[in-house]
């Protein structure tokens, strides 16, 4: 929300977004979605805590509007979610990210991105169709690909929510329990899914240095997911002193400010033929 600039009365932050912007917005974000140059990813490398490897991305979503100028995701994707807008800008997130990633593998560069997912998205039976059927238009291997669902969204364990996520992981799909730490999920809970990597929230992390609760949080959580045999990967991370913190907890991989901020595809690419995967 930081990002919008001054005057622009359309694109309220997610909190006070009120009928009319709405309208404006989603009126929009369907113009974008029937084009082609308003939307794009930007990809955040992330990285192996003992040898610093690139281990894979995530992509995060952009905007950027005709007027409004840069729209990050947190001012859009909250709208989109209210409708069935969200569906059709999966289905371009997805196969934007699996485009570049046939690129990166033609490059020599097989590396695993993962794609935020909305809740609303976990509900809808055509999704795993929809994953196998753009997997196999764009020649990507499923196990490259990393589902990111929110704790939240995976908490009230709708059978078809369920269902969902069972048909994505036949697949070979990787999924990923994105935010951890902000919801209530219990161990039993988590032993049911079938998800591989713990993503524990950066808000946790960021405090980990500083506020007990956060830094008990942090162990609890890379324990938890060890215990559940799934890799924990640390969002947010922006010090030394937290790379420090996150390896002596045994912390698998980290994302964040001080190893790279989101960028956009070209520039990936370039960072991949210099450092390798
Ligand atoms: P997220 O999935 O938790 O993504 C991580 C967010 O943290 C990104 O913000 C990223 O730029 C930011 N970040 C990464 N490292 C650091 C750091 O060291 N410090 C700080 N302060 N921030 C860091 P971004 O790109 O604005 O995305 C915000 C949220 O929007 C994402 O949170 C995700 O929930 C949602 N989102 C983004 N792209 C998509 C998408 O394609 N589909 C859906 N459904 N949601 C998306
Ligand atoms: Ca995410
Ligand atoms: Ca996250
Ligand atoms: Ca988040």
């Amino acid at each position: 929300a930081k990002e919008v600039k001054a005057g622009a009365v359309v694109f309220q932050p997610e909190q006070h977004v009120t009928a009319p912007a709405r309208l404006t917005v989603l009126g929009d974000l369907r113009r974008a979605l029937d084009g082609t140059d308003e939307l794009f990813l930007h990809y955040q490398p992330k990285y192996t805590l003992d040898g610093e490897r690139i281990e894979g991305a995530e992509a995060l979503l952009r905007w950027q509007h005709p007027t409004e100028g840069l729209i990050p995701p947190g001012d859009f994707i909250p709208a989109a979610e209210g409708t069935g807008i969200i569906l059709r800008l999966t289905e371009r997130v997805l196969d934007m990210a699996l485009v570049q990633m046939r690129a990166w593998i033609d490059a020599g560069h097989p590396v695993p991105v993962a794609v935020n997912l909305s809740t609303r998205c976990l509900l809808d039976a055509g999704l795993p169709d929809l994953v196998q059927r753009l997997l196999a238009e764009r020649r990507v291997p499923a196990e490259l690909l990393r589902l990111e669902v929110t704790e939240s969204a995976v908490m009230g364990d709708s059978a078809r929510c369920m269902e969902v996520l069972q048909r994505l992981h036949v697949l070979g799909v990787r999924l990923s329990i994105d935010d951890f730490g902000t919801g209530y999920s219990s161990m039993s809970h988590l032993r049911r899914l079938p998800v591989d990597e713990l993503k524990i929230d950066r808000s946790f992390v960021m405090g980990m240095t500083t506020t007990q609760h956060d830094a008990v949080l942090v162990r609890t959580a890379i324990d938890l997911g060890h215990n559940l045999g799934l890799t924990v990967v640390a969002e947010g991370v922006e010090g030394t002193e937290h790379v420090t913190a996150l390896r002596a907890l045994g912390c698998d991989i980290a994302q964040g400010y001080h190893y790279a901020r989101p960028m956009g595809g070209e520039r990936m690419s370039e960072l991949l033929d210099r450092v390798g995967t």
